[in-house]
């Protein structure tokens, strides 16, 4: 689903992304850590089409990210293909970005209609079941500034499942949460993970990417320090980084 190969990306003369290859397959749940500055969000903002690469590909379900092939030939993507492509992809963020003038419904039902064309019937159907889906059936014709954290991240996760994605990008989605509320939202994810959805997945939530993760990537500066199984990289890290690392936050 995810191929990254040797991918850079700086800012200015500052290089933050310095040379990532890896892999997500379809299904699979990657969580993705590392300290703070590492460039994990960098990376997430590339899979998503929101950076442009200084160096190296990254196809999302085999097409290339930023370039159409045509007869071996690569065309950069004009915007409005980009803002197509985009919206196979979902992205939940720390902060959880909801419209405050829409009700919960509308967030929902926004993107497949205006993006995708979707006839709002259907949209709001699907709208329904996902509200269900994340335990919020009856916050349908709520203003998200009525909700707490928790379900105003969850109805962001449902918003984006709403655009039917293939693969869902999470940035630290519990990490602006208050921490009785954190519970609520992985319960989520780990039952889209369930259902199979393919996610990679930011997060400084130790015991989740031990439970749910099938492959669990720690970053540092910009690179990929060590990536396999949880019960490997988490249990029995082999890098010093990665042992540094886990020391302070366990
Ligand atoms: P992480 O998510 O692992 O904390 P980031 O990808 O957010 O790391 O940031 C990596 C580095 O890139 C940091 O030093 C940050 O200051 C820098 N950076 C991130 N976004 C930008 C930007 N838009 N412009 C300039 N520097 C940035
Ligand atoms: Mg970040």
């Amino acid at each position: 689903m995810v191929e990254a190969v040797g991918v850079h990306k700086r800012y200015g003369s500052n290089p933050v992304v310095k040379g990532i290859d890896l892999t997500v397959a379809q299904g699979e749940v990657m969580c993705l850590l590392g300290p703070s500055g590492s460039g994990k969000s960098t990376f997430l903002r590339c899979i998503n089409h929101l950076e442009k690469l200084d160096a190296g590909t990254i196809r999302v379900a085999g097409e290339l990210v930023g370039y159409r092939e045509r007869n071996g030939r690569l065309h950069e993507l004009k915007d409005a293909e980009i803002a197509a492509r985009r919206s196979d992809i979902g992205m939940v963020f720390q902060q959880f970005n909801l419209f405050p003038h829409l009700t919960v419904l509308e967030n929902l039902t926004e993107a497949p209609v205006r993006v995708r064309r979707e006839k709002a019937a259907v949209a709001r159907e699907r709208a329904r079941e996902l509200l269900a889906r994340v335990g919020l059936a009856d916050k349908a014709d709520a203003y998200p500034r009525s909700l707490s954290g928790g379900q105003q991240q969850r109805v962001a996760i449902a918003r984006a499942l709403n655009m039917r994605p293939q693969l869902m990008l999470f940035d630290e989605p519990t990490s602006a949460l208050d921490p009785e509320l954190v519970g609520e939202v992985l319960d989520v994810m780990r039952a889209l993970a369930a259902d199979g959805m393919t996610m990679v997945v930011v997060t400084h939530e130790i015991a989740f990417a031990r439970e749910v993760a099938d492959t669990v990537t720690f970053m540092d500066d910009g690179v990929v320090v060590e990536s396999g199984s949880p019960a490997v990289v988490l249990g029995a890290p082999q890098h010093p980084r990665t042992q540094a690392f886990l020391a302070k936050v366990l």
